[in-house]
């Protein structure tokens, strides 16, 4: 007990003092980016011998799927109506699955504390206040945009769950588009064409200009994960008789939201990322709490999301739900004859 008290004193150990939320939230962020930048490398090496433009051969990182949400979405509506998990892609599907449970349980955390696009996303506005570009961009007038992100969703949402039958779907995921999909996907990044530079180029000002563009406004992703928040007993409350009312809570929201307004925060844009309660100075005013009743420490909504993660990641490695186990010769024949190149 000494030891631990000793360490508080010296801040090592700040579970106590919310003000080293900012810190340990960035550091999950920078080691899941890190990660991710590292399976990018991988998932590259891969691809060039793939292609047969290279003979030193790299084991496919089952982890790239992450970044096929739209095959992941496929495989959940396969999922649900047979029972079948994708074994094409079930990382993706993984991953998937583990973001709707904790925005369940921990609203939109994974968004929060996991996606290196937030962190993108925020360092690029972060970026923008410095030089001078940036602004909140709060208040009613922005609720139009919100539209965006949520009719992308419908969209996704009509054509995979309306438009496709379930046969149509099974026949998607074993299609070679769906086999090379990740291969494509690469490929707009390493060539893109003049539309998706001038779009990527469109979104990167604009993330500049206005506080999280892209994740507050246009992911379909973020919009579907805001919905099944809705059903979280989680939520931040603001306590006003505590309240000094000094606007911290508003000014760090990540979602934008004028936290310091309100007396709780179960809006879809909440990313449960908890800067609000690290940043306010008043004691037990600003806090995470269970269906209004259990107040918690904001570490253990970051602990919680982070635990989830990877506990569906060694689940489903556990258990063969992570690796598509499709032997290498067999991914360099796909890539040779689906790739197009
Ligand atoms: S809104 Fe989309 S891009 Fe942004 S953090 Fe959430 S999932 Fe990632
Ligand atoms: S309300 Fe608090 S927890 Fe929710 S997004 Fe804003 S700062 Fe993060
Ligand atoms: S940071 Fe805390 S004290 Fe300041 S306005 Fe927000 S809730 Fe009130």
């Amino acid at each position: 007990m000494i030891f631990v008290d000793k360490l508080k004193e010296k801040k090592v150990l700040f579970l106590d003092d919310w003000k080293g939320l900012t810190v340990a939230r960035k550091v999950v962020q920078c080691t899941f980016t890190l990660y991710s930048i590292y399976i990018g490398y991988k998932f590259y090496h891969f691809y060039l011998w793939a292609t047969g433009q290279s003979q030193i051969y790299v084991p496919r990182p089952p982890s790239v799927e992450a970044f096929l949400p739209i095959s992941a979405l496929v495989g959940l509506k396969q999922f649900i109506f047979t029972g079948i998990y994708d074994f094409v892609h079930p990382a993706g599907l993984t991953i998937l699955l583990a973001a709707l449970a904790i925005s369940l349980l921990f609203r939109r955390g994974f968004c929060g504390w996991i996606c290196p696009i937030g962190l993108l996303s925020e360092i690029l506005d972060w970026v923008g206040r410095k030089i001078g570009l940036g602004f909140k961009f709060i208040g009613l007038y922005v609720y139009p945009l919100y539209s965006i992100k949520y009719l992308l969703l419908g969209f996704f949402i009509y054509m995979i769950f309306w438009k496709m039958d379930i046969g149509q779907t099974m026949a998607f995921l074993k299609s070679p588009y769906n086999l090379v999909v990740d291969g494509k996907m690469l490929l707009f990044f390493l060539e893109p064409g003049r539309i998706s530079l001038l779009v990527l180029t469109g979104l990167i000002v604009l993330s500049l200009i206005v506080r999280n563009f892209w994740c507050r406004f246009a992911c379909p992703y973020g919009a579907l994960l805001g919905i099944i928040a809705f059903l979280s007993p989680l939520y931040m409350r603001r306590d006003d008789k505590k309240c000094a009312h000094c606007k911290r809570c508003s000014e760090v929201c990540p979602g934008g939201i004028d936290v310091s307004s309100r007396s709780s925060v179960r809006v879809a844009e909440c990313i449960g990322c908890m800067e609000c309660a690290g940043v306010c100075p008043e004691k037990e005013c600003l806090e995470p709490v269970i269906a209004g009743r259990i107040s918690l420490n904001p570490y253990i909504v970051g602990l919680g999301v982070v635990l989830l993660f990877l506990g569906a990641w060694l689940a489903a490695f556990l258990t063969g739900h992570w690796d598509n186990h499709v032997p290498a010769y067999m991914w360099r024949r796909f890539y040779m004859l689906f790739m197009g190149r």
